[in-house]
């Protein structure tokens, strides 16, 4: 929903404990529900982004929206069409696992091209399913080792004669597998969602008994623990995949209020504990965080069977494009010299600075010299209270 159409909406914040965030509510049927502005949403990803900068210095997510591309100025673009605000000539990671700025932009774009393959595949009468693959999990798993032995089992599915055979007895046309992870009370959790593609004609439950076996299988021979009937696979039918792909890769918006929900039955995902570690300095949530990240780091997220994109007409488009990818009608609005884009990493103000762009244009500059002025008095050492002497002890 478009900000101005919240005529009803309200702010709120407390004056006293909390964060001192302000919320805005607006009214939804008959209840207040909170919602995020799209300003409130990028500083949170900003403030994300500074919790792996402390986790991650130097590493190629560090530098993302922090360093300059060589030879390049750093410039905040305005684009009128969509009325954002944005930096050019800053390198970005387009790392889908670490980076809580280029994650939700690579995210977005994804859920588009599956978004439009499911209306492809009912446009040609496919049936679309969302099928959960998982391995059974505990306390001291070596996620990285696990991860490596789910891909290859994953592989075998769709490689092995077995497999083969199964995938053409359901009439599948082609599938999108999806790998995610969640941290909970046994542990990491890594699993696959699946989005079959199927000529139709059976029902999820008949789909899932010719498919399981294959998975049960490949995860034996690959040195898994075999997963079981009950838990090992679920297959869902369209209306769940349409859920599925509907709220993919949102969760970074979520993870605040989902923190507390989240580490009980569900478990966390990455950005809750990364969440977790900004808010609080966690040890074990910077532990876990950093576990996952050594983990993930170079994997696929999501990978399409060979040839339904073409079978859904999606077009191919990498990360490292969907991240640097600019909106060409943009125009400049102002280029910061070194010392500016320093003085707006000191402050933290990268965000502030974004939102200004798009809400008073007219303002980059006089905002600019606000935080020359703030970076140079956080320069100044804060002076130091002396502390009052001890009065001297009376004598006894
Ligand atoms: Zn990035």
């Amino acid at each position: 929903m478009a900000n101005s159409e919240r005529e009803k909406a309200v702010s709120w914040f407390s004056v006293e404990g909390g964060d001192g965030e302000i919320k805005s509510f607006e009214m939804r049927d008959i209840q207040w529900v909170e919602y995020k502005t799209l300003a409130q949403i990028r500083c949170d990803r900003y403030r994300l982004k500074s919790a792996v900068n402390r986790l991650l210095i130097g590493s190629r997510t560090f530098k993302c929206c922090r360093w300059k591309v060589p030879t390049q100025s750093v410039q905040v673009m305005h684009s009128a069409e969509y009325g954002k605000a944005f930096y050019a000539g800053l390198q970005v990671c387009a790392s889908v696992w670490l980076c809580p700025v280029c994650a939700p932009k690579i995210s977005e774009r994804r859920r588009l091209e599956l978004r439009g393959a499911m209306d492809e595949a009912q446009r040609q009468g496919l049936d679309v399913m969302l099928m959960t693959l998982t391995v059974p999990h505990g306390l001291g798993d070596d996620l990285d080792g696990m991860l490596d032995r789910m891909m290859k089992a994953y592989a075998d599915t769709s490689s092995n004669r077995a497999g083969k055979n199964a995938r053409k007895r359901v009439s599948l046309r082609g599938t999108v597998r999806v790998l995610e992870v969640t941290h909970g009370r046994n542990g990491w959790h890594p699993h696959f969602h699946v989005l079959l593609f199927l000529d139709g004609g059976m029902s999820p439950d008949q789909v899932k008994s010719i498919l399981a076996p294959t998975w049960q299988d490949a995860c034996e021979k690959r040195g898994l623990p075999r997963p079981s009937d009950e838990y090992g696979v679920d297959v869902r039918g369209g209306q769940d995949a349409a859920v599925y792909v509907s709220k993919w890769g949102l969760e970074h918006e979520m993870t605040k209020g989902h923190l507390k929900a989240s580490r009980s039955a569900k478990g966390a995902t990455p950005w809750a504990l990364l969440a977790e570690y900004q808010e609080t300095r966690s040890k074990r949530s910077a532990a876990l965080w950093m576990a996952y990240a050594a983990a993930f780091k170079g994997r696929r997220q999501l990978c399409w069977s060979k040839g339904l994109r073409d079978l859904l007409a999606v077009v191919e488009m990498d990360d490292a494009e969907i991240a640097a990818q600019e909106d060409s009608a943009a125009v400049v609005l102002a280029e910061l010299t070194d010392d500016q884009w320093r003085d707006v990493l000191t402050t933290h103000s990268e965000a502030s600075l974004l939102q200004v762009a798009e809400e008073n244009p007219s303002e980059v500059q006089a905002f600019l010299q606000g935080v020359a002025a703030m970076a140079k008095a956080m320069a100044i050492p804060v002076p130091v209270i002396e502390k009052a002497k001890p009065k001297a002890r009376r004598k006894a």
